[in-house]
């Protein structure tokens, strides 16, 4: 049987995409992984049996690289974090923030600070700087006076299913359509206020880009709670920190008061950036403050 993706779930059909045609299925029966019941996700490989052209059924749903829950997508590879350099202004705590929700959903992360334009070169190529050294990809652009970065940012989504996520007016929308002329983003923005459960789930879709790959056409990680973050899972989900953590003297170390921690002692000579480690200090707390609350 024909193998395919699905790209757009609504009211009870998967649009399954198998090369040029999509055919709208009805999923046959329950799937079940571990005994659990598994409903397709849009981003889901699936083996479909076409009963026409147009149509068929979902027979059988493939393993999962990666699971978001909202947006409910599958099988993402990347988020494309836009961050403004200007209006919003950059901010390294939310990057942080966002970074360790894509850490700890298993999906790489391409930082994109937009509105280059808006403020000296310098600025750009300190943020620049520090996280390529942290190993993220970082592509400054501008799609106003001269554009820049565009075909960068073509390059990295080529191929892979993305989704864009970013404070409301960074610039989503205008890269998006600078990108790919045509092809547009629902509105319904991260707004960490509004953010918490108010959300209404409408249809996800992932939008195919000439020459390959996908684009969901919602923000992504609506919330930025850590919701089912544990401590260990928030010092695992920085990198830099994660790098170094077999160097310190206790397995499972959260590099705060611990005796010989590589992590501390990277801070104090400053090799680790001093802003992520509080940026870390403070996630700590809303952690806990989360987890009283719940
Ligand atoms: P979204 O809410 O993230 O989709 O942001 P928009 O694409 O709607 O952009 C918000 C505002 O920023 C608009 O006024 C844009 O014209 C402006 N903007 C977007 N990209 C750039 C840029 O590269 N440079 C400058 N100077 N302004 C930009
Ligand atoms: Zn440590």
């Amino acid at each position: 049987m024909p193998e395919g993706r699905i790209v757009k779930a609504l009211s009870g059909f998967y649009y399954v995409a198998d090369g040029d045609r999509v055919f709208s299925c009805r999923a046959r029966g329950l799937f079940k992984k571990k005994g659990a019941k598994v409903n397709p996700l849009v981003g889901d490989w699936v083996v479909y049996d076409a009963i026409n052209e147009e149509e068929g059924y979902v027979m059988e749903v493939g393993e999962r690289t990666s699971e978001l829950v909202r947006p409910p997508i599958s099988n993402v590879d990347q988020a494309v974090l836009v961050f403004s350099m200007f209006k919003p202004a950059f901010s390294a705590l939310l990057l942080d923030k966002f970074l360790v929700h894509t850490e700890h959903a298993g999906i790489d992360s391409i930082i994109i600070l937009s509105k280059a334009d808006q403020v000296p070169e310098e600025e750009v190529r300190a943020i620049t700087e520090k996280y390529e050294a942290i190993g993220y990809t970082v592509i400054p652009t501008s799609t106003k006076q001269e554009t820049r970065g565009l075909q960068e940012v073509r390059e990295v989504l080529h191929d892979r299913i993305s989704v864009f996520a970013g404070q409301s007016g960074v610039g989503k929308s205008s890269l998006i359509n600078a990108l790919f002329p045509g092809v547009s983003l629902q509105t319904g923005d991260v707004s960490e206020k509004l953010g918490r459960g108010k959300h209404t789930t409408r249809h996800v879709e992932l939008i195919p880009l000439e020459g390959g790959g996908y684009v969901a056409d919602t923000p992504g990680f609506s919330s930025l709670e850590f919701m089912d973050l544990d401590e260990l899972d928030l010092a695992e989900a920085f990198r830099d920190f994660a790098e170094r953590s077999p160097d310190c003297k206790f397995r499972g170390c959260l590099h705060v008061t611990e005796p010989s921690c590589a992590v501390q002692e990277g801070v104090a000579s400053g090799e680790l950036s001093k802003e992520r480690y509080e940026n870390y200090l403070q996630f700590r707390e809303e952690l806990k403050e989360y987890q009283r609350r719940n």
